[in-house]
């Protein structure tokens, strides 16, 4: 006999449903696969399929939800480049930073210790960029690559990415990371500067772009961060200045996210589990500023 009867078949199929919907998971409770089968018949393609090991209701099978930021563009502008100094032609090139000149780009700072601003941002960068895509964000950088051979791109390259009438996806919001690096005794905590209004070149984006600062303010303190104590107004400042900021025509801000130069934010900065922590904050308020 090739298959067991018709009646054999369905109630092999009744005890393993009953079974499964009566959640019996406790491993004495649970028979060994094929065991309610008589030995004498082949598993059939029904039987086969059924679940072998008898599951909870919990177990079972649920429809995900959308992640919370499918759809969403991100621009993640790490600061500066690892070979900007061995480059000062070119980054020292005058560009157009929001109706002035600026240089194309500077070197950035470094702890005490030798670690580079451009490390710390780009390393911050791929952790947020991380989260975010966990997160359903499709997420954009402004370099590719953390090297000391390379340089730029150049601040005004930075402050139009991501903008509508660029190439590529227009960006929901974008966030430039840097590290500061004041040498004032105790000077310590991060700042995040929102572009002032300056017409015509961030009307658009004056308003929101303060929003968006004041959002990851409130994430970076949630994490545990300590706002600047020498430079801003409670964490957040203000500047037109920067054309990062002023060339964007999305929300955009640039945080400080510490002061390198300090011993104790040099420890978090340079920490793996720190850089979590700035990359945490940061994910969370793209997630934040994004449900307003
Ligand atoms: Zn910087």
């Amino acid at each position: 006999m090739r298959t067991a009867p018709a009646t054999t078949r369905s109630a092999v199929l009744l005890v393993v449903v009953l079974l499964a919907v009566a959640g019996c998971a406790r491993s004495g409770d649970a028979p060994e696969p094929g065991a309610t089968r008589p030995a004498s018949s082949p598993p059939s393609a029904a039987t086969s399929r059924a679940p072998v090991t008898p599951r909870s209701t919990a177990a079972a099978p649920t429809i995900r939800p959308e992640p919370p930021l499918a759809g969403a563009v991100v621009v993640l502008d790490p600061g500066h480049q690892l070979g900007n100094a061995a480059h000062p032609a070119e980054t020292s090139r005058p560009v157009d930073a929001g109706g002035f000149t600026k240089p194309c780009n500077t070197t950035g700072t470094a702890t005490e210790g030798g670690y580079p601003e451009a490390t710390f941002t780009w390393e911050v960068a791929l952790e947020t960029r991380r989260v975010l895509r966990q997160l359903g964000a499709r997420v954009l950088l402004t370099r590719v690559r953390n090297s000391a051979e390379a340089w730029g791109p150049c601040v005004d390259e930075r402050g139009r990415a991501g903008n509508p009438d660029e190439p590529g996806p227009t960006a929901d919001v974008k966030i430039s990371i840097h590290a500061d690096g004041s040498v004032s005794a105790g000077a310590h905590g991060f700042h995040v500067i929102a572009p002032e209004e300056r017409a015509p070149w961030t009307t658009d984006i004056a308003a929101p772009s303060l929003r968006l600062a004041e959002v990851v303010r409130g994430a970076l303190v949630d994490e545990g961060l300590a706002t600047s104590t020498y430079t801003g107004n409670d964490g957040i400042d203000v500047r037109g200045d920067l054309g990062t900021l002023n060339l964007a025509d999305i929300p955009t801000v640039l945080v400080e996210l510490g002061n390198m130069r300090d011993p104790g934010d040099a420890a978090l900065m340079t920490s793996e589990e720190g850089r979590r922590a700035y990359a945490s904050a940061l994910a969370s308020a793209v997630e934040r500023f994004l449900a307003l």
